[in-house]
């Protein structure tokens, strides 16, 4: 392969400042991922390109935010900000009359933050807007056409909800971008391959045709956020525009890549976007800490390129991933797949591997498969044969398909 020609323009969103933000040490959720991802796409030479550029990011309006999100909320988050100085807005929301500690501030726990996954942090409320802002540029330079790709590797918070924060999630990026989108009268699929259910971005637009939303994710039985079941196709007029394709722990890229093969391309064809959004999550990866899918990044990469395929404008998003090396390397192919690149290492023996050991090892960014053999997999196959007939049965008719 050898890249991108003609009109061809891409997009990385990045900036120091987004990826060098911390919840705190011991968080799971790291920022700083996207530089890892940066610095090891310079490495495989997949910047240096003519027709690619890395952006930065400018951080979204309190308006635009309120668009989707509580205005009480959003006021919160900023109030509760330990870099915030002015504090008049606190006062009103959240006024504690016993002058204690802010975590222990009621209206905080209905918002659900300062909690151990929503810990509140210097500039939060920045961080936030943030991230929004960088997800909303992407989608802006793709709608434009400015861009037929645009990565944002700190994107993708699709737990927060109108009115709260949710598992790492503060503001709802996703969900803020389709609904300025839609707003422009554009057609939106979402399409979400992180191993935990989309549900925020679920909610927003549960009742509402103008946003395909798909998500393939470990079941909601094991995992949070406890929700994503196959019957959970939508209401009303979004009945039939909501999919879920919930997987058996220890699923592997074989049982994976036909349920998504199945399910996505014919819906993408069918609903027929002007653009694709993609959270990108690196989290089904076998060695990821807090999930149980059996994925080595052949099945993420398949994925990619079906995405890729079926999506002419694509705006993608990092989410999850909690082997921050993994995570990287995955993101990394991503990046290539969608700039139809091959990585190629220009400084192997050179500089070594002193960040990225394992790809060292294995001579390239890619992982050994993995299967999942037996009776196991046996199970996987039945249930996952269950869920493809059961979308194919209740969501394709409301499709044409
Ligand atoms: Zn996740």
């Amino acid at each position: 392969m050898n890249g991108r020609s003609g009109k061809f323009a891409s997009a990385f969103i990045y900036s120091e400042e987004l990826a060098n933000f911390e919840y705190s040490s011991t968080h799971p959720f790291k920022p700083i991922r996207a530089k890892l991802t940066l610095d090891l796409c310079s490495r495989y030479n997949l910047i240096e390109r003519p027709w690619i550029r890395v952006v930065k990011p400018q951080p979204l309006s309190f308006e635009i935010l309120a668009e989707f999100h509580d205005e009480a909320y959003l006021k919160t988050l900023q109030a509760v900000d330990p870099a915030a100085t002015a504090n008049e807005l606190f006062s009103d929301v959240t006024h504690n009359p016993r002058g204690g500690s802010l975590a222990i501030d009621p209206k905080m726990l209905e918002y659900e933050l300062g909690t151990e996954d929503n810990p509140i942090f210097s500039r939060v409320y920045d961080y936030a807007a943030l991230t929004s802002g960088a997800t909303f540029m992407g989608a802006k330079m793709v709608a434009a056409g400015e861009v037929q790709v645009a990565f944002n590797p700190v994107g993708g918070f699709h737990h927060a909800g109108r009115n709260h924060a949710e598992g790492f999630c503060y503001v709802n990026d996703v969900a803020v971008t389709i609904t300025q989108l839609l707003k422009e009268g554009l057609r939106v699929a979402f399409v979400d391959i992180d191993a935990h259910h989309g549900n925020g971005v679920q909610d927003a637009f549960y009742r509402d045709k103008r946003a395909l939303v798909i998500s393939l994710h470990e079941t909601g039985r094991d995992i949070y956020p406890w929700s994503g079941f196959e019957n959970e196709i939508g209401e009303g007029q979004g009945r039939g525009y909501n999919v879920n394709v919930p997987l058996p722990q220890k699923t592997d890229d074989e049982a994976f890549l036909r349920a998504f093969e199945e399910i996505v391309p014919p819906l993408l064809d069918a609903y027929a976007p002007d653009m694709v959004i993609a959270e990108l999550g690196a989290d089904t990866h076998i060695a990821d800490p807090l999930t149980y899918l059996s994925m080595t990044n052949h099945g993420y990469c398949q994925a990619v390129k079906k995405l890729a395929e079926h999506a002419p404008r694509i705006l993608a998003l990092g989410g999850g991933g909690y082997d921050i090396y993994k995570t990287a390397r995955s993101w990394t192919l991503a990046w290539a797949i969608l700039n139809n690149l091959e990585p190629r290492d220009e400084y192997v023996g050179i500089i070594g591997g002193m960040m990225f050991g394992p790809e060292i090892e294995a001579g390239d960014l890619y992982d050994k498969t993995v299967y999942t053999t037996g009776v196991v997999k046996e199970r996987i196959n039945r249930e996952i044969d269950r869920i493809i007939e059961y979308i194919k049965q209740n969501v394709f008719p409301i499709h044409k398909i």
